[in-house]
């Protein structure tokens, strides 16, 4: 079989650097930290990260800047916010380059993610001048009581490789217009395109007049992270990422009562049924499962068809999986970039490995591609049939893996949709108006996301995003997701000249 040909690392770093340029960052060269690329698995910089000493100065001046931030009119706030977006306007290329080289996301889809950061700047500049409480009857006479919500403080924004860009932007256009500050510790994997936001940010605040102080960004690992859980003048800890990772953050911000966001693990199902139109299926189905080469939370794990249409989506499905165009993402026909390491691969191959000791039988994929660079991971996305739910199938494999099972009834399918730890998204294809109620309902799918007649992936902004169960409960991005990054006041007045007691208490 022949080999994939790869741009030369020599050519990429070449590219990292002229959009980082044009950008404007200055890369901090070091030997602490390597910005790579998925597309070959080379380094493209050694990299200065941030040590104990950079962590505390930027919560402190974090800090500092939040006590007159808060005090900044919304509107005014989202001024900065507004300029931001314009400058990503302005660089989408750039951006989006970016995110090619660091998270191998093929084009299309890294303009995308660019896009998505337009789409919740221009939303926080809405929200900026609705930022409203109720107002709410009183039982008392001569009584008004009413909500206001004020700035919380200091966002401790920690993100994850995968949505490296627009992840950071939902937190941050929105925490910035709430009258918060911010400090982000992204991905170690994408050091490159963080720099290139925080800059771009940094320029919309010079421009604009909003204090530098506003934003902060530490290059590093999990320790610069637990920094940030750990720190009591933290109001909130919005983290994306492993439920792992979750695992640890959750309890440890609870400890100190501080405020949490969990945007955690997926593992996401689509029930196909009679009535499904299978054209359609059949293209979010690939879309869902091999988009982002199976690297996104809300991709497709496992689809669950009912037994009288399985023999014909299935030969349409291989059939579909097996053209799929993998290789370099910067090709203007591929369809399925790299893994973002070796280690992705390793446990995709371990969880074939497993369902097939399980009965699970490979129809198709599962393959390393060759290429001509050595320390790339490029795989064909795979499918494999399985009866039933063994504890593999159950887990979340962050790679383009699909399971496919079959069912009778739709209880049956939903109570296999519902049986996994996680609960991020959940999708049914169906023309049935009476089974895509039920599946919406509150004996429907348990996932924070609930999709007819598409896949599990791709949200819009303007949505609050976020699941149940191990991905976590946070909400974030649209809707009135803003409340999470503000604290509440409920306010009385009493204008009646009497004191009068709730609940009737006569205390004289
Ligand atoms: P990861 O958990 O390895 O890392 C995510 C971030 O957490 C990184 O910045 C990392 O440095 C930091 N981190 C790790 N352990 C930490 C700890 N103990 N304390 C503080 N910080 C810590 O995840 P990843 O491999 O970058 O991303 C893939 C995972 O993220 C998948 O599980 C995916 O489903 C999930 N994800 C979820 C959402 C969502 O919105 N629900 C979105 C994107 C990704």
């Amino acid at each position: 079989m022949t080999s994939i040909v790869l741009p030369a690392t020599d050519d990429l770093r070449a590219r990292a650097r002229a959009c980082l340029d044009r950008i404007g960052v200055v890369i901090p060269e070091g030997d602490e930290l390597y910005a790579r690329t998925p597309i070959t698995g080379e380094d493209l910089f050694g990299l200065k990260g941030s040590g104990a000493t950079e962590t505390e100065a930027a919560i402190a001046a974090a800090h500092d800047t939040f006590l007159t931030w808060r005090t900044t009119p919304a509107p005014r706030r989202g001024d900065v916010v507004r300029r931001f977006g314009d400058l990503v306007r302005e660089h989408h290329d750039d951006l989006a380059e970016l995110i090619t080289l660091e998270a191998g996301k093929i084009r299309a889809e890294a303009y995308g993610e660019v896009q998505e950061m337009i789409d919740i700047a221009d939303y926080a500049v809405g929200l900026s001048r609705q930022l409203y409480g109720r107002v709410i009857a009183s039982e008392r006479p001569g009584h008004r009581m009413a909500e206001t919500w004020h700035p919380l403080g200091v966002v401790g924004i920690i993100s994850a490789f995968n949505f490296p860009a627009a992840v950071w932007s939902w937190n941050t256009t929105i925490a910035l217009v709430c009258g918060d500050t911010v400090v982000w510790k992204p991905s170690e994997q994408t050091p490159l395109i963080s720099l290139a936001c925080d800059r771009l940010l940094a320029r919309a605040a010079e421009e604009t007049g909003a204090p530098a102080g506003i934003h902060h960004l530490l290059i590093g690992g999990q320790e610069t992270g637990e920094a940030l859980v750990d720190d009591r003048r933290v109001a909130l800890v919005s983290a994306t990422g492993s439920t792992r990772m979750g695992r640890s953050v959750g309890p440890r911000v609870a400890a100190r009562f501080g405020r949490s966001l969990l945007e955690l693990g997926g593992n996401n199902a689509a029930i196909v049924t009679p009535s499904a139109d299978l054209d359609l299926t059949l293209s979010a189905v690939v879309f869902a499962v091999a988009g982002t080469a199976g690297q996104r939370c809300t991709s497709l794990r496992r689809l669950i068809v009912h037994r009288d249409v399985v023999d014909e989506l299935l030969p349409r499905l291989t059939a579909a999986f097996e053209r799929l165009p993998v290789g370099d993402p910067f090709a203007e026909d591929t369809l399925v970039g790299p893994l973002i390491s070796p280690a992705p691969l390793e446990a995709m191959r371990e969880a074939i490995a497993r369902v097939t000791q399980d009965g699970g039988k490979v129809l198709t994929g599962g393959e390393q591609v060759a290429t001509t660079a050595e320390s790339a991971a490029y795989v064909r996305p795979a499918v494999v049939r399985i009866d039933g739910h063994t504890p593999v199938v159950r887990e979340e494999t962050f790679a383009p893996l699909l399971y496919v099972l079959t069912y009778d009834s739709l209880e049956e399918a939903i109570a296999l949709q519902n049986d996994v730890p996680q609960g991020l998204s959940a999708s049914i294809f169906t023309q049935d108006q009476r089974e895509a109620e039920i599946f919406m309902s509150a004996v429907g799918a348990d996932t924070g996301l609930v999709n007819v007649n598409l896949g599990t992936s791709g949200a819009e902004v303007g949505g609050a995003f976020g699941g149940e169960k191990e991905t976590g409960g946070g909400r974030a991005c649209g809707s009135d997701a803003w409340h999470a990054y503000m604290r509440r006041s409920t306010s009385v007045v009493n204008y009646s000249g009497e004191v009068a007691l709730a609940q009737n208490i006569s205390f004289s």
